[in-house]
């Protein structure tokens, strides 16, 4: 068997000590005779997996008490349309970050539920730069404000939390939820889905704080926060197994140091991918320095007709999936938690040689 290097920016690789652990697991699961997708969601043994994985993610995240986790279905893409839903309550208008390709999704979705302000627009510079903050416009009577802290596609990630006053900040962290520490108690809602840094597709978690679950609010009971957490994400069938497989990756975390671990980890690759990319006169990223994700790093080459000939040497060096997005062309290098210090080495090996031999 042979393990490629795979830059997918979702779903994307995970790391190989779960996978095996949940091949060990697969027709057995710790004695129950059974596989873990085999389980009801009300058995003992799934309740005491699905525990765990909760108790795991609270450790690692730092997350407070006064924060509901759930475990829900639908993608990162039911939230888009769920925070509207749910905390708008009696008022009419929602501030919104527009500094990518999700937020504007999220933009367009809350649309539909209320006025968006925007806050700050970074389409002007393609988003490649955001806007500083004493330019940013917030409107006294949005329900809450909303932001993507890393844009996947476009490779731009707020090294800080913005400072929205007292609003209930949301916060889609799907491609940069567990890449680094963060201060939970500043957020009013975070939610991620599952295929980038956490797990296999179908999971998606949603971090809320406990007063605006409470919210007055009447949307469809499976689109409102306030079924799921009082039923604890068991208030119909939850994506049981990518909750056990989060589960696993939780563990495998909490085993390496936890989230200063993973920082380090993730800000030293994302650190010499970039530095081989500045030095070389072959390769450019456009994002401002410091806005630059760690997560996402799309590049492109100089001459862009050579996009072609570079995946598919690429590929034959065992590094796939780095086609950029295909509203945007070029390369993407997705190198999430889950991508060892020596799959972006090799990537970069092959980049110094190839714009060594086509230079
Ligand atoms: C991938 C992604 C999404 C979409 O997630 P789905 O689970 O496919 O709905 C939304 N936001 C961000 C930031 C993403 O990276």
């Amino acid at each position: 068997m042979s393990r490629i290097f795979n830059f997918s920016a979702g779903p994307a690789t995970l790391p190989q000590a779960v996978l095996e652990q949940a091949q060990a697991e697969m027709l057995d699961w710790n004695g129950s005779g059974m596989s873990v997708m085999e389980m009801s969601h009300r058995s003992k043994e799934y309740i005491s997996i699905a525990e765990q994985a909760e108790a795991d993610l609270r450790e690692i995240l730092a997350i407070p008490d006064n924060y509901k986790v759930l475990f829900l279905q639908g993608g990162a893409s039911s939230q888009f349309a769920m925070v509207p839903m749910n905390l708008l309550g009696d008022l009419k208008q929602a501030d919104y970050f527009k500094t990518g390709i999700w937020s504007k999704k999220a933009i367009a979705e809350a649309k539909r539920y209320c006025d968006v302000n925007i806050v700050t627009d970074s389409e002007a510079n393609s988003f490649t730069d955001i806007a500083n903050p004493n330019t940013w416009n917030l409107n006294p009577n949005a329900a809450y404000v909303h932001y993507t802290p890393n844009e996947t596609i476009n490779g731009l990630e707020f090294q800080s939390i913005p400072d929205v006053g007292d609003k209930p900040l949301v916060a889609d962290m799907s491609s940069t939820i567990l890449s680094r520490p963060i201060d939970v108690s500043k957020f009013g809602v975070i939610y991620a889905g599952a295929q980038k840094n956490i797990g296999p597709a179908g999971l998606t978690i949603v971090i809320i704080r406990e007063d605006l679950v409470n919210k007055i609010n009447t949307p469809p009971s499976i689109f409102s926060y306030k079924t799921h957490a009082d039923a604890d994400s068991m208030y119909h069938t939850p994506p049981t197994y990518g909750w056990y497989l989060a589960g696993l990756v939780f563990k495998w975390i909490k085993d390496l140091g936890g989230l200063t671990a993973m920082a380090k980890h993730n800000q030293a690759k994302a650190e010499n991918l970039y530095a081989a990319i500045d030095k070389s006169d072959f390769y450019n990223n456009p994002i401002n320095p410091a806005y630059r994700s760690w997560m996402n790093v799309p590049f492109t080459l100089n001459n862009a007709d050579l996009n072609k000939d570079f995946l598919a040497e690429a590929k034959t060096h065992g590094l796939v999936t780095l086609a950029g997005h295909r509203s945007i062309g070029g390369i993407r290098a997705s190198i999430y938690n889950a991508m060892p210090q020596q799959g972006v080495q090799a990537l970069i090996d092959f980049m110094n040689d190839f714009a060594k031999r086509n230079g």
